[in-house]
């Protein structure tokens, strides 16, 4: 399994556009892993997780053809995680041309949702009907927490988040090594923890939203993150030799990469960036 993170940034990118932040202007001054794109992962080329709305500048810089997708999971509807924008030329009216079906696994919620979002590009769609359905040439699969779908080749199941109604996390396994999709999310609820225990996973991305010491809603700041991660590893979810990837950084109390990264070393994991390729299993 091949992982491509194509983006790494939570909703307000880094740099933020207005922003004059230490670490927003270290990323305009250094460039490079410093400069973050709204948080979306590729796995082996045909499957994305989430279509948010830096998805083609990530597929321009990192030579992700996204046209050969066939499966696409949506963790929840959020703006950075996806753009209506992208999904809409999917209908015929944007003359598209050689569209493969694409099979959109999320929860009844962020389907109902991501249609309300659909219906302000183009009055009247639904994804909810077949008509539409077709029309944009999609295969429906909602997942609650727990469920598992067979998609692609992929097993692919949905573990819940305590983030929003609706949120979910995914494990995508492709017989070779199994990844957890772990943004957006609080703590781990213990539903959450219990359906892991099924699993031996060879890497998790999971939201790091905040830098050490910043408490905010709806996410994890570093020492959570680093605390999940050490508990996933305890519990043996995590294989020995698996790799933890911090993802979805915003600039709030956020050190630069190389300092970030000096930290979660010391904390047994890693901070990812955009365009970084993964191997997996890594041995
Ligand atoms: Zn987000
Ligand atoms: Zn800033
Ligand atoms: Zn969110």
């Amino acid at each position: 399994m091949e992982v491509t993170f194509l983006g790494t940034a939570a909703a307000t990118a880094c740099p933020m556009v207005f922003c004059s932040c230490p670490m927003c202007s270290a990323a305009w001054k250094r460039g490079g892993k410093d400069l973050r794109r709204r948080s979306s992962a590729l796995v082996n080329g045909d499957l994305i997780i989430d279509l948010g709305p830096d998805v083609m500048t990530a597929a321009f810089d990192f030579g992700a053809d996204i046209r050969k997708a066939s499966v696409l999971l949506q963790t929840h509807a959020h703006s950075d995680h996806f753009d209506a924008g992208h999904l809409i030329t999917r209908l015929p009216e944007y003359a598209p041309e050689g569209i493969r079906p694409l099979d959109l696994a999320a929860s009844p919620e962020t389907i109902r949702r991501m249609s309300e979002r659909l219906s302000l590009e183009e009055p009247g769609a639904s994804l909810e009907k077949a008509e539409w359905q077709e029309r944009l040439k999609l295969r429906l699969h909602p997942l609650r927490h727990g469920d598992s779908a067979a998609l692609s080749g992929y097993t692919v199941t949905a573990v819940e988040s305590a983030h929003d109604s609706g949120a979910l996390l995914f494990v995508v396994s492709d017989g070779e090594a199994a990844f957890l999709y772990a943004t957006d999310t609080v703590r781990l609820t213990d539903r959450a923890m219990d359906l892991l225990k099924g699993f031996r996973l060879d890497m998790i991305a999971i939201d790091h939203t905040y830098g050490p010491g910043v408490r905010g809603g709806g996410h994890l700041n570093a020492e959570q993150a680093a605390e999940e991660i050490a508990l996933l590893r305890a519990e043996g979810i995590l294989k020995p030799g698996s790799r933890a990837f911090a993802t979805h950084l915003s600039h709030e109390g956020m050190p630069p990469y190389e300092e970030m990264s000096e930290y979660a070393r010391a904390r047994g994991y890693e901070i990812a960036w955009d365009g970084l390729r993964v191997r997996l299993p890594s041995r």
